[in-house]
């Protein structure tokens, strides 16, 4: 049997996780980083790049290059990439089997199963297609988990004997979620969820690529995003949206920023730059009502759970957003509480993920997780009515049984419609699925009852049965597979396609491996330099000179990825280093 691990499925960075020795680590990728971009690219050759190359790239190629796939999860959308066709599953797979290949490489062994986390407020379609995706890349999956709840996970690891209550506070780069969680005795309970599936870190962005597109238009009389050039369009878009994501990220630590992008575009031969400085001040006005729309998810997660703020012991903040000081001060103010401050907001659900993964393996045995369902589920009835099946907040795994009446006289068959959502009007919720009950014995309107059950399992996917009451054996359904679902043979196909690309990705993290070698050789080698600046090494002018022309070709040969010169200079510099280390 192979190894199982926990991952963080994000929409900006992914993380995999596993239990080593006892306690859940993260695993580092081919760069040493533990954070792995959530990109996709393909070069003009159609050689596939996933994580950090992809997203070095993605400038230069925004066409071939594909990013918060997670918002599209489980929609029908498909992503074109030259003449090739994704579905949002697909490219999560590949994602997935990176990390799958990064986990194998520090583990040393073959990791088959995985735990994944998604946001809490996602609905059962984003997860079927998340699971999906898992096993696109060759996982079996465990387990689906929510974001908020691996969150509280990781926290509460070491803290099995205190009871407490707890807020997780999870905004990334796509969704929000507020989860209240109790954890007593290592048994961690969920006593309610709520959320936005539209809300996330992307937002922010776009509320300055927006401000900065103003200004320019202002100054230069041009729209940026409203280029007649399609290509052209789409690399000003996203050299705005990879600048405006950095200056958001720089505004949580500094009170302004500055903006630079030369040549942004090109008019009458005359190239235009843009340049700007943005305050914390401006950024916090561009964006107040984004942060604002976090309060009634709140307000509401309290009242489902009949808590008040001051019942929270603990507040966890979770996703890189919430590093933003306006978010933090929305958080305090609503709970009346300081957010936890040693729980790294981008590390923690990857690793409650881990720890759900050791429980499933029966290595943690002292854990209980008990989840709820995010929305509440049921069937249209007639008149455009919503009948509730499992209300939202519902302890899961559950299994709920309804009865419904006949419509019409000697009805002999039924149209099952699905839905979830909060609102009495069916047409207001979302629609999950239909399908028809035939083989109804005929009978007066009334007469007949129809018993449709519903289990909800515990990755939070949804089950439903319908039967004729009358007879007491169940009949014959037909279930028309919502169209966002794929089919078994759709997984196989999709399976052989990413492996297809297990090559392109064994070869590209050879040269990224490569690529880290030659910039930690050339850091070292920039010490030596220095040093012998510093008279601190006894390096004379002549020599100095020419470890300082070294380190130029290596600089040259990392910006153009020359893989043998950099191999060439690697051994050429680590010699003389070692020369001079006596
Ligand atoms: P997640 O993938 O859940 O960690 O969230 C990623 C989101 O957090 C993206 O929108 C990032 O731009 C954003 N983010 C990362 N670091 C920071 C930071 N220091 N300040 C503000 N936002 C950040």
């Amino acid at each position: 049997m192979g190894q199982i691990v926990g991952i963080d499925l994000g929409t900006t960075n992914s993380e995999v996780a596993a239990i080593i020795d006892g306690k859940p680590q993260l695993m580092p990728n081919e760069r040493g980083k533990f954070l792995t971009p959530s990109i996709v690219g393909f070069t003009e050759t159609g050689e596939l790049l996933v994580g950090e190359p992809a997203k070095n790239q993605a400038v230069a190629n925004p066409e071939r290059t594909v990013t918060s796939v997670k918002r599209l999860m489980g929609t029908d959308r498909r992503i074109v990439v030259g003449e090739k066709e994704f579905t949002p599953q697909e490219i999560s797979a590949v994602i997935l089997k990176k990390l799958k290949l990064d986990a194998e490489t520090y583990l040393g062994s073959v990791v088959d199963e995985a735990v994944i986390t998604v946001p809490a407020y996602f609905t059962d379609a984003q997860r079927q297609a998340t699971k999906d995706a898992g096993e696109i890349a060759g996982f079996k999956v465990e387990r689906i988990i929510n974001e908020p709840t691996a969150a509280a996970l990781a926290y509460g690891f070491d803290k099995t004997g205190e009871a407490k209550t707890i807020l997780v506070y999870d905004l990334g780069g796509g969704t929000f979620d507020v989860s209240i969680i109790r954890l007593v005795e290592g048994a961690f309970k969920v006593l309610a969820t709520t959320g936005n599936n539209n809300l996330g870190g992307d937002d922010f962005d776009y509320r300055i690529v927006d401000y900065l597109a103003a200004r320019f238009k202002e100054k230069e009389k041009i729209d940026l995003r409203n280029i007649p050039d399609v290509s052209q369009q789409r690399a000003i878009l996203q050299r705005l949206k990879e600048a405006a994501e950095n200056a958001k990220i720089d505004l949580s630590s500094l009170l302004e920023t500055e903006i630079n992008l030369p040549f942004i575009y090109t008019e009458a031969e005359e190239p235009l730059h843009l340049h700007e400085v943005l305050t914390r001040a401006k950024y916090e006005e561009l964006v107040t009502d984004l942060v604002s729309q976090t309060e009634q998810p709140i307000q509401l997660a309290l009242s489902d759970a009949n808590l008040s703020p001051g019942d929270i012991d603990a507040v966890i903040l979770v996703g890189g957003m919430t590093r933003t000081p306006l978010v933090q001060r929305l958080v305090r103010e609503q709970l009346d509480k300081d957010p936890l401050k040693d729980i790294n907001p981008e590390e923690c659900v990857a690793i409650g993920a881990a720890i759900q993964a050791g429980i499933k393996r029966g290595s943690l045995e002292e854990f209980v997780v008990v989840d709820v369902a995010p929305f509440t589920l049921g069937i249209e009835t007639e008149g455009d009515k919503f009948s509730t099946v499992i209300p939202r907040n519902t302890a899961i795994p559950c299994s709920r049984k309804s009865l419904y009446r006949t419509t019409t006289d000697f009805q002999t068959e039924a149209l099952i419609h699905v839905l979830q959502g909060e609102s009495q009007v069916a047409s207001e919720n979302e629609s999950l699925g239909e399908f028809i009950l035939s083989g109804i014995t005929p009978a007066p309107k009334g007469e007949s009852l129809v018993e449709v059950s519903f289990d909800y399992d515990v990755n939070g996917i949804v089950k439903i049965t319908a039967k004729d009451r009358k007879t007491g054996a169940s009949r014959s359904i037909t279930i028309k597979a919502s169209k966002k679902r794929l089919s078994a043979e759709e997984v196989t196909l999709a399976q052989r396609d990413v492996s297809k690309y297990t090559g392109s990705m064994l070869v590209q993290r050879e040269k990224s491996k490569v690529l880290l070698e030659a910039e930690n050789t050339l850091k070292e080698l920039l010490q030596l330099i220095r040093q012998g600046e510093k008279k601190e090494k006894r390096i004379d002018d002549l020599e100095l000179a020419k470890l300082g022309d070294l380190a130029n070709q290596f600089k040259q040969a990392l910006k153009e990825e020359e893989l043998e010169a950099l191999e060439g200079l690697i051994e050429k510099a680590t010699n003389l280093i070692a020369d001079y280390s006596y």
